[in-house]
């Protein structure tokens, strides 16, 4: 039986521990922290958050993976009537409807974006400045970028088109992310594979092919490797809890800076104790931007989608997320310019920076399996992707 050893538990890590598992490899992970997860974990209460605003994107790879295995678990869908609480805000007020120049960019006839000009520049000569602007601080909620109109063209207009699709792609498992690691991790414990928690890992082994499933900065260090670096995001975390109050919004988008706020009790009242809402919110931030600018930026935001809050308030929390919120490709790359997968002498790097196609966690699954398919492929076993 072949071994293989899995450094980090996250999404990544529990996805290449299973496959390598069903492949019929002997596998051992390894996570630092206490338990697994990473940063698909979810606190344990009783205000259920995950770390800043999750969904899960059913158009992806890891959906029909995930399901097969019945992963996912029971779904919190959003009420018909919350769903229509979406507002949008654009030139200072709360509109129910994005301004029409932005649909412009969504029309079937629009062919692909080039990778090689930034967005701002291509959607603007679509749908005017206006309507290109509105687009990309729109994508914000997918990009955690406070410049999302910089980034390339292609790369945005694939996470504009996912995040503007009707119906939503965007999925709640019910209790949050947690649900779907806890059943990724049983699953990987009845396939033997062997998980060592508060195991870190500072010396690569050297007797088994590694996945080295941490984020970026972690392989970095581990690997003793500069070169292992991405764009990513920098985005301010505001997470509250409010007395339940008729007519908050479901969710507020930001049309004239990136920024989002949601309402996550609105499709899952397991996340917050009876009487009360949570919401989570993030305003993406310049390398140079202070905490407390994206926390007043979001204060306005709830003034506006949740009036009262501040009376309301029971709970709050925030934090500013850096490089955490997967990669960005900048005009003239796209995935397949990040750091590659196989390193060389049995190490594989699996995670959401790396070179692998995908939204968001996307890539970490998708990277996951590859890192995998190379690992065992060496030594000729099959891997089951099915
Ligand atoms: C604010 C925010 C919002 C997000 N929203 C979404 C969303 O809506 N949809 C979506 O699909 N994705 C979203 N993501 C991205 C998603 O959370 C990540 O892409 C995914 O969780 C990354 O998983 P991973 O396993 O690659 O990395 P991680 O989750 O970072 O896991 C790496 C693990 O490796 C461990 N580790 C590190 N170093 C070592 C070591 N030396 N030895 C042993 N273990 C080690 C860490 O403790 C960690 O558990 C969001 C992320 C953030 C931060």
């Amino acid at each position: 039986m072949h071994r293989i050893t899995v450094i980090g538990g996250g999404f990544a890590g529990l996805t290449a521990a299973i496959t390598a598992a069903e492949a019929g490899a002997k596998v051992t992970v390894h996570e630092a922290h206490h338990t697994l997860g990473g940063r698909a974990r979810t606190a344990d209460g009783p205000y259920r958050t995950n770390e800043g605003p999750h969904a899960l994107y059913n158009g992806g790879p890891h959906w029909a993976w995930l399901r097969r295995r019945d992963l996912i678990g029971p779904l919190a869908p959003i009420p018909p009537l919350e769903a229509a609480r979406l507002r949008l805000r654009h030139k200072g007020a709360l509109r129910r409807t994005p301004p029409f120049a932005m649909l412009k960019l969504l029309r079937r006839g629009v062919g692909p974006a080039p990778v090689d000009t930034d967005f701002l520049t291509w959607a603007t000569g679509i749908a005017g400045e206006e309507g290109a602007r509105a687009a990309a601080h729109y994508c914000a909620v997918a990009l955690f970028h406070h410049d999302p109109g910089s980034l390339s063209a292609a790369f945005v207009q694939e996470r504009l088109r996912r995040a503007a699709k009707l119906p939503p792609e965007a999925h709640y498992p019910r209790g949050g992310w947690a649900g779907v690691v806890d059943r990724m991790a049983a699953l990987a414990w009845n396939l033997g594979v062997r998980v060592e928690t508060l195991s870190r890992v500072d010396t690569l082994p050297t007797d088994t092919p590694v996945v080295v499933a941490t984020s970026l900065d972690a392989a970095r260090r581990l690997l003793d490797d500069p070169t292992l670096t991405w764009p990513s995001g920098r985005t301010t975390l505001v997470d509250l809890a409010v007395r339940t109050r008729r007519g908050d919004a479901f969710a507020v988008s930001d049309l004239d800076a990136p920024g989002w706020i949601e309402r996550f009790t609105a499709q899952d009242r397991t996340l917050a104790p009876a009487g009360e809402q949570l919401i989570q919110g993030q305003i993406p931030l310049a390398p140079d931007a202070s905490k407390a600018e994206g926390v007043a930026r979001a204060e306005h935001l709830l003034d506006l989608g949740f009036p009262g809050w501040r009376e309301r308030l029971t709970w709050r929390r925030e934090a500013v997320a850096n490089g955490r919120t997967g990669a960005v490709d900048l005009p003239g790359t796209t995935w397949r310019d990040r750091p590659a997968l196989d390193r060389g002498d049995g190490v594989y790097l699996a995670g959401d920076q790396v070179a692998a196609p995908g939204l968001l966690s996307e890539v970490s699954f998708n990277s996951a399996l590859t890192a995998v398919s190379l690992a065992l492929g060496r030594h000729g076993l099959d891997l089951k992707r099915a």
